[in-house]
């Protein structure tokens, strides 16, 4: 129901004219297979993606004898969610320790969303039965501690945090500390997100990473890239540009409320090889779901 309704908007604009385009065409011709791949274009899947699901699209049409277009959205659901997965068919779930502390490591530039998404997995992961620690690593944007600390009091989780303009891998080094002495099971950090200065921003990151390494042998667990599904192809460069500094090892996708090019999470995928693990549909605390290509795409259609 709240795939259902977050993603209305690409519902309307992806799925009905999906619909609309198998209403209107009768027989699967190459005019159908334009039209869909406009539709495709327009949801934001990127050229690259598009022209590899038509291709599919026309093989699977062929060995199967497909003439009627009335198969064709079975057909589209089972290529969309094919391709998604990949050759890999890297999970969606979170790493998460059995026995000891999870650390998981948010990345992503200012106003994509990344206090908002570590609060509402706070608040999941609590709901879980997990005790959860918050760790304010990003000093350098004004007011992201108090707002990460306004997140921390409405989910009813610990801050840990220094002054502003402080190291941000000594933030780090205390959270870990704190961490393992309360017995939590999962911390998780938040990290500037200035791109002005790319290579200092880079730099940063990867001290940080560097302390965490030490610290807790195999950590981070996971490091998640939180992108803005509105911002579409500008996602994408962002994803190449932090894919190339750090070892992502997921995606959160956030707005996905806020726009009609749900197809980026398939581009994404496809493109970079990286699994998109949550997606964001609002601004409330449980506003946030795991993604499961299957259920995101059947949802579409439903
Ligand atoms: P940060 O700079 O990356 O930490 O971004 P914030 O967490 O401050 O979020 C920026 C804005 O995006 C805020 O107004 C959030 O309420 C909003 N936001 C975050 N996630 C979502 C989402 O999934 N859907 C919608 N509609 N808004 C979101």
């Amino acid at each position: 129901e709240k795939f259902k309704q977050g993603l209305a908007k690409t519902r309307s604009s992806f799925a009905e004219r999906v619909n609309d385009l198998i209403a209107r065409y009768r027989k699967v011709d190459e005019e159908f297979f334009e039209e869909l791949e406009e539709i495709l274009i327009a949801a934001d899947v990127g050229v690259t993606t598009v022209m590899e699901l038509i291709d599919e699209l026309k093989m699977e049409v062929k060995r199967r004898n497909i003439q009627d277009t009335k198969e064709m959205q079975e057909v589209i659901s089972e290529k969309l969610v094919e391709i998604y997965r990949g050759d890999d068919n890297e999970p969606t779930v979170l790493n998460m320790q059995e026995n000891g502390l999870t650390v998981i490591l948010f990345v992503g530039v200012n106003g994509v969303g990344k206090t908002t998404t570590i609060g509402k997995l706070a608040h999941k992961l609590k709901s879980e039965g997990k005790s959860v620690l918050l760790a304010a690593g990003d000093t350098f944007r004004a007011g992201a501690i108090e707002q990460l600390e306004v997140w921390g009091e409405r989910v009813g989780v610990e801050v840990i945090k220094q002054s502003a303009g402080s190291d941000p891998a000594a933030v780090m080094y205390d959270a870990i500390q704190a961490a393992k002495a309360r017995n939590v099971d999962v911390l998780l950090c938040d990290t500037a997100g200035r791109l002005q200065n790319k290579v200092n921003l880079m730099k940063e990151l990867e001290k940080v990473k560097r302390v965490i390494e030490r610290e807790i042998p195999g950590a981070p667990h996971e490091v998640l890239l939180v992108l803005d599904a509105t911002t579409g192809q500008n996602a994408m460069s962002q994803a190449k540009t932090f894919k190339e500094a750090t070892n992502v090892t997921g995606i959160v996708l956030t707005k996905l409320d806020g726009t009609a090019k749900g197809g980026i999470v398939l581009a994404i995928r496809n493109e970079l090889n990286i699994p998109v693990k949550f997606v964001g549909l609002g601004e409330k605390v449980d506003d946030l779901q795991e993604f499961d290509p299957e259920q995101y795409v059947y949802g579409l259609f439903a």
